[in-house]
C-alpha cells in the first residue's frame, strides 16, 4: 500500500518504509493514499490483541507476521488482557488506557512500536542500529524506554528538562533498566529539549552515521497506527454490555496535546466504526479550541503551566494529517504549514472547517475547572480521576450542555490519578505537603483505590541515569554513545 507526504513533495513509499522513515523528507507526515476497505463488524467480536492486529494489518500491510508482533508487544505487559478497560462512570462510559507498564496512554502505542519498527528494518534489510532520539515532558520518555528496553538492534536515548518532570516521572526514567537505554536530563525546558533533538536530526540529515536515527514521537505513523483499536475495544465492550446495538454512534471525548490520539479515533470512523463526534479536550493552552471553532490556528501565544503537562502544547503536528484527510489537498496543507512556520498563524478554507466541524466538536478548561471536575467525579461517582482525563469530561459536559445531543459518550481516561498525586489530593481535600511518593501512599490510604505496581516498586529503586548537560552539548552526546 502507498503512503504519501501529507506536503505532497517527497515520492510514494510503502508502510514498512514510512514506520522506518517516521517524518516524510519534504517534512511531511505519511499517510495511506487510500483508506482501505475494512470489515469493522468481524472486528468487533474479536478480543483485543487480534482486534489490534486486524487493525494493523489493514494499515500496515508491508509489515509481515503481524500476529506474532502483537503478541509480543503485549502479553503479560498490561494490568488486564483486554489492554483498555470500558467502565461505566456516572452518565458517561470511561475508556482506561492507562493500565499498561507505565500507567499512561502512551504504553498502547509504544509497547507496539518498537516490534513495527525492528520488523520494518529486517523487511527493508537494513542492518545499521537504529538510534531514537526522544525528547520528554514527562509521560513519553518512560513508555519509550520500556517499549525499547533490550529490543534487539535498537537504542534509545531520552532528553529530559532538569527540574521540569515530576518526582515520580523522573524515578521511573532515571531507575530504567536495560542495555541500549539512555536517559539525560538537559538544562532548560522541554522546549529545549525537543529545540536539540529536531537540531540532532536535521545536522545528521544526509550524513553517513554508524546509525540510523528516528524518533518515538507520534509522527510515526507505527506510534499512531496501535492506537486506533482502543475505540474499537471500548464500541465492543458497550455493544457487550447492551449499552449500544451494533450500528449505533458513539461519540468519544479525548484529552488532545499533539492530536495523535484524538485522530486515531477519526481513522477508526474511517474504518467503518460507527463513531460520532469526537470531542478535542484541552487544558488552558486552548489553541485546537480556538481553531475548531475559528478556522484560525494560531501559536502565537505564551506556553501556560498546567496542572496536565502532558496537554500543554502549541503545535498539535498530527493535525496536519486531519487537514491532509478532509481536504485531499496536499498543496493546501503544505501552504499552511509554511504559514505556521513563517508566521505562527494560517486560516483554512471555510468549506474545510465545515467539514471539520462536521466531524469534531472542542472545548478547554483550566485547572480550577479541572479540579473542581475531579472532585466531584470522585464525590458523586467514586471515580477517581487525573487532571488530563478531567479535561475530558469538562468537554464531555460542555458538549452535552450545548448540544443536548443523547448519543452514549465514551471519555478517554489518559493517566492513572498516581502520576498526578498533588493535583488529585487538592481536588479531593487531602493534605498535598511531603513527598510525590508519600503523596501516592495518602491518596491510597484515602480512597482504597491500588497505587500501580509499577509506580510502587519505584521508590527506593537505584539511580542508573544521573547525567545532566547542556543543550549545547546534546549532539555531541548522542554521537557519543556506544
Ligand atoms: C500524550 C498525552 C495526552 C495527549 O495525547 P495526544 O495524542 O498527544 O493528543 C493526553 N494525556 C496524557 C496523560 C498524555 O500522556
Amino acid at each position: 500500500m502507498d503512503y504519501i507526504s501529507t506536503r505532497g513533495l517527497s515520492p510514494a513509499v510503502d508502510s514498512a518504509q514510512a514506520v522506518l522513515s517516521g517524518l516524510a523528507p519534504d517534512g511531511g507526515l505519511y499517510m495511506p493514499e487510500v483508506i482501505p476497505a475494512f470489515d469493522w463488524q468481524r472486528c468487533l467480536t474479536l478480543s483485543a490483541q487480534q482486534m489490534s492486529a486486524e487493525i494493523l494489518k489493514a494499515l500496515l500491510p508491508d509489515i509481515p507476521d503481524m500476529d506474532t508482533l502483537v503478541k509480543n508487544a503485549y502479553t503479560g505487559k498490561f494490568e488486564t488482557e483486554d489492554l483498555t478497560p470500558t467502565v461505566p462512570v456516572g452518565d458517561f462510559q470511561v475508556l482506561e488506557l492507562f493500565r499498561g507498564p507505565t500507567s499512561a496512554f502512551k504504553d498502547v502505542a509504544l509497547s507496539m512500536l518498537p516490534q513495527l519498527l525492528t520488523a520494518a528494518k529486517k523487511e527493508k534489510g537494513i542492518a545499521e542500529e537504529i538510534r531514537i532520539l526522544t525528547a520528554t515532558s514527562g509521560d513519553t520518555g518512560k513508555a519509550a524506554l520500556v517499549g525499547f528496553r533490550d529490543v534487539p538492534g535498537v537504542s534509545i536515548c531520552v532528553f529530559y528538562p532538569y527540574g521540569g518532570v515530576s518526582q515520580v516521572q523522573r524515578a521511573q526514567m532515571v531507575t530504567q533498566e536495560g542495555s541500549n537505554v539512555h536517559v539525560c536530563a538537559v538544562e532548560g525546558n522541554f522546549d529545549d529539549a525537543q529545540t536539540g533533538v529536531k537540531n540532532i536530526f536535521a545536522a545528521c540529515q544526509g550524513k553517513r552515521l554508524p546509525f540510523l536515527l528516528s524518533s518515538a514521537n507520534s509522527i510515526n505513523i507505527g506510534r499512531l497506527a496501535p492506537q486506533i483499536m482502543y475505540y474499537f475495544r471500548s464500541y465492543a465492550d458497550l455493544l457487550a454490555r447492551k449499552t449500544i446495538a451494533l450500528g449505533d454512534k458513539v461519540d468519544f471525548s479525548v484529552p488532545t496535546g499533539n492530536f495523535g490520539d484524538i485522530l486515531a479515533g477519526y481513522l477508526a470512523k474511517r474504518l467503518g466504526l460507527p463513531v460520532g463526534k469526537l470531542i478535542c479536550a484541552s487544558n488552558a493552552n486552548n489553541v485546537l479550541t480556538d481553531f475548531l471553532t475559528t478556522g484560525i490556528y494560531d501559536r502565537r501565544r505564551p506556553l501556560l503551566k498546567t496542572t496536565s503537562p502532558s496537554m500543554d502544547i502549541l503545535v498539535s503536528s498530527n493535525l496536519e494529517r486531519l487537514l491532509y484527510l478532509l481536504s485531499g489537498d496536499t498543496a493546501l496543507v503544505s501552504g499552511l504549514m509554511n504559514e505556521l512556520n513563517r508566521e505562527g498563524v494560517y486560516t483554512v478554507p471555510g468549506a474545510l472547517l465545515a467539514t471539520i466541524q462536521r466531524e469534531f466538536w472542542a472545548a478547554c478548561c483550566d485547572d480550577a475547572k479541572a479540579q473542581e471536575i475531579m472532585s466531584r467525579v470522585y464525590r458523586d461517582w467514586g471515580y477517581l480521576c487525573d487532571p488530563h482525563t478531567a479535561s475530558g469530561f469538562a468537554a464531555a459536559e460542555d458538549y452535552l450542555r450545548a448540544t443536548g445531543d443523547k448519543t452514549p459518550m465514551v471519555v478517554l481516561s489518559t493517566a492513572s490519578p498516581y502520576k498526578f498525586p498533588a493535583a488529585v489530593l487538592r481536588a479531593i481535600g487531602g493534605d498535598t505537603g511531603g513527598t510525590e511518593f508519600e503523596q501516592m501512599a495518602r491518596l491510597e490510604k484515602i480512597t482504597g483505590v491500588p497505587i500501580p505496581a509499577p509506580l510502587a516498586a519505584l521508590q527506593g529503586k537505584p539511580e542508573l541515569h544521573t547525567d545532566v548537560i547542556e543543550k549545547e552539548d546534546m549532539p555531541a552526546y548522542v554521537l557519543g554513545l556506544e
